[in-house]
């Protein structure tokens, strides 16, 4: 049985998940949570073991991403999924242009387009595996990108359209790979269990001050949103180093272990040519396999956060993925809805860009004998 093919130890990469999210947390990172014994697990939320490590975390991403003044870190609970609603209620005035290229775009622009008090969306879309261009819209006053579709392998380029409308960036599975200039967007919210090696259930953004000015104008126009999708309550909140209500200390306690390794590496210049490293590999791999192509046909598409490669016809990737996950090599499958004969393997910074390289060489093992 092709199931029980064994893989020779010494080809195997020294941690097996490859998953797009929840991503590999580094052993060590696991480790130290462990060792933090009774200092902030089971402790209140509210009190200043953990007011503390939420104001690190806060203070590592606003130096991580090189802030401008004025800029804020907030965070709340619900991750990125969530956001789309906060965004429907506290952060879109009327309406939105949103570029869709894949699930996760096309959530955003679903979310919005439901929301009774908004007056529809603009949606520009491009073919899966490529990116639409902006058009610029002066009706509108958020544009919605997507830094990387996470769905597809596509890295977008951001930029910002004329005109003073809101752009925000979901960068959910792009954050803490790519370096990123502050100045293109007004909002860049992400989820923790993607580049950062911690575990779901919060959303990170990081706002300019016309975004929180947004949120406050909102708010003062008596628009009905439920609290827990009110970013006027998020940004009180941060600023205390609070959540509105309870988040996951676990997660928080990572991500800060996480950013404390990413700053003592030399910050986003190192994860991006890490994550840089990763993706030169596995396409340049894919690029000279007699059974496996880059999804993205366009090199300056394609990711260095999670990259997408199709199998010739003759070859079974979803047989491939089940006999590395047979051998301790897991969440290598294709997003489920994309229906393709594809593997999607993430190039997230605690990953070794080693461990890409003898992935590829378990590919090439498993395909020669399936
Ligand atoms: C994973 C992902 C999301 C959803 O994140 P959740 O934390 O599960 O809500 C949204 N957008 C992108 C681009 C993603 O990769």
């Amino acid at each position: 049985m092709t199931d029980h093919l064994t893989i020779p130890d010494d080809l195997l990469p020294s941690d097996g998940r490859f998953g797009s999210g929840p991503s590999k947390v580094p052993v060590p990172t696991l480790e130290a949570l462990a060792d933090s014994s009774t200092s902030i697990m089971g402790t209140s939320h509210r009190r200043p073991a953990v007011k503390n490590l939420v104001g690190t975390v806060r203070s590592r991403l606003k130096d991580l991403f090189n802030l401008p003044d004025g800029y804020e870190v907030l965070l709340s609970n619900g991750g990125a999924t969530l956001f789309w609603d906060a965004a429907a209620f506290s952060l879109i005035n009327a309406k939105s242009e949103h570029l869709v290229f894949g699930e996760f775009s096309s959530k955003f622009a679903t979310a919005a387009k439901k929301a009774p008090h908004l007056s529809g969306v603009v949606e520009v879309n491009a073919d899966y595996g490529s990116c639409p261009d902006l058009v610029e819209d002066p009706s509108v006053d958020l544009y919605a990108l997507t830094h990387n579709e996470t769905s597809t392998g596509v890295m977008a380029p951001l930029s910002r359209p004329a005109g003073d409308a809101l752009v925000a960036v979901d960068a959910t599975s792009a954050a803490g790979t790519v370096m990123v200039d502050p100045s293109v967007f007004d909002v860049y919210y992400f989820s923790p269990q993607k580049a950062f090696a911690s575990d779901g259930g919060i959303w990170f953004g990081l706002f300019s001050p016309a975004a929180i000015a947004r949120v406050e104008e909102i708010k003062a126009s008596g628009r009905y949103m439920p609290s827990s999708l009110d970013l006027s309550i998020a940004v009180q909140n941060s600023r205390e180093n609070q959540t509105y209500n309870t988040p996951a200390l676990a997660t928080l306690f990572l991500m800060n272990e996480t950013l404390a390794w990413m700053e003592l590496h030399g910050g986003l210049e190192f994860t991006s040519k890490r994550c840089a490293a990763s993706a030169a590999t596995i396409y340049g791999w894919a690029e000279r396999s007699a059974f496996a192509t880059p999804y993205v046909t366009d090199p300056k598409l394609r990711s260095q956060a999670v990259a997408t490669i199709d199998f010739a016809e003759q070859v079974d990737a979803a047989q491939v993925a089940k006999t590395l996950r047979a051998n301790g090599i897991v969440d290598t499958e294709p997003y489920r809805k994309l229906g393709r004969n594809q593997l999607r393997i993430a190039l997230f910074p605690a990953i070794d860009p080693t461990d890409i390289e003898a992935l590829t060489a378990c590919i090439d093992y498993v395909v020669e004998r399936l």
